[in-house]
């Protein structure tokens, strides 16, 4: 995979368990010397596509987030196979679907790191796809604002360009500003991350303040744009529906907002 030859994919999310990991389903049961895997994941990336997956499931029950296990399971695995494909609001270039698994089995050595302590793995995988989250919404944002700027340079009303009218100008204005603030919040978590630091607490700022400062972006470049932000002609309307997943992905906003809560503050229970 690093050498770009195989895609992956990762699956933690199953229909009833997203923001909860441990009201995950799916289970790992040891026979002899292979794990049974049996259970839905769901909304995975790459899904369709991936040569093979790293699946989480449920090892030990009564030990919640501390029971689930990963496991790597190869495309062609008995019992392992690709499910509905989600039609989406945006990002519909990238693959999004379900992942089946019916009595599937793989060789004990498939769980990958220590058994029942997966969910650990997750948090550290997640911090660190946070911040490329982050980066995706710095870009996307960015490619908003450029194409809202040079609209209002050449789009004319009332005889001069829009961009002369300060409604204008102030949206670009908020538009630039925020879009560098998510940037050094990125390039922050980044280069924590490069130096091997614990960095849940930049990767969730960074990531919660990226995604949402893309939100309001690609929202004023639509309105930039007026009625041609509206349609196909121009980009930014697919801007403005590929960003609502950095607010949702990898841990939602509101998950973020918890997680640099408990940072802070603490665990209260
Ligand atoms: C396009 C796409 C690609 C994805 N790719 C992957 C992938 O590759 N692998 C993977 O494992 N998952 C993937 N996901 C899943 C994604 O990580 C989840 O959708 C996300 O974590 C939210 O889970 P949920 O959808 O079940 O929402 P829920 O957890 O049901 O949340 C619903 C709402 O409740 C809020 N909420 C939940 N708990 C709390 C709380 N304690 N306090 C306050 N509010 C709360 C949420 O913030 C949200 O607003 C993908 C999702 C999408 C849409």
């Amino acid at each position: 995979m690093a050498r770009g030859e195989k895609l992956g994919c990762w699956s933690l999310t199953e229909p009833g368990s997203g923001s909860d990991a441990s009201a995950a389903h799916t289970t790992a049961v040891l026979e002899g010397d292979t794990w049974r895997l049996d259970g839905v994941k769901a909304f995975v990336t790459n899904g369709h596509y991936a040569d093979l997956g790293v699946v989480m499931a449920v090892t030990d029950k009564a030990r919640g987030k501390h029971g689930l296990s990963a496991f790597i399971i190869e495309k062609g695995t008995a019992g392992f196979r690709p499910g509905k494909k989600e039609k989406k609001l945006g990002l519909r270039a990238s693959d999004t679907a379900e992942l089946l698994l019916e009595s599937c089995r793989v060789p004990r050595s498939h769980c990958l790191g220590r058994p029942h302590e997966g969910f650990i793995d997750c948090l550290k995988v997640l911090d660190r796809g946070r911040i490329g989250i982050a980066a995706l919404a710095v870009g996307i944002a960015q490619g908003a604002f450029e194409a809202a700027s040079a609209y209002a340079r050449v789009r004319k009303q009332f005889g001069q360009p829009i961009g002369a009218f300060q409604a204008i100008q102030w949206k670009i204005a908020d538009m630039a500003t925020e879009i560098d603030a998510a940037r050094l919040l990125t390039y922050r978590a980044a280069v924590l991350a490069d130096r091997g630091e614990r960095i849940t607490l930049e990767a969730s700022k960074a990531k919660l303040f990226a995604s949402e400062a893309a939100l309001r972006a690609t929202g004023e470049a639509v309105q930039v744009f007026g009625g041609y932000g509206f349609v196909r002609d121009y980009p930014v309307e697919k801007y403005y529906r590929d960003v609502r997943l950095c607010a949702i992905g990898e841990g939602t906003s509101e998950i973020q907002r918890m997680v640099i809560g408990r940072e802070i503050i603490g665990r209260t229970s």
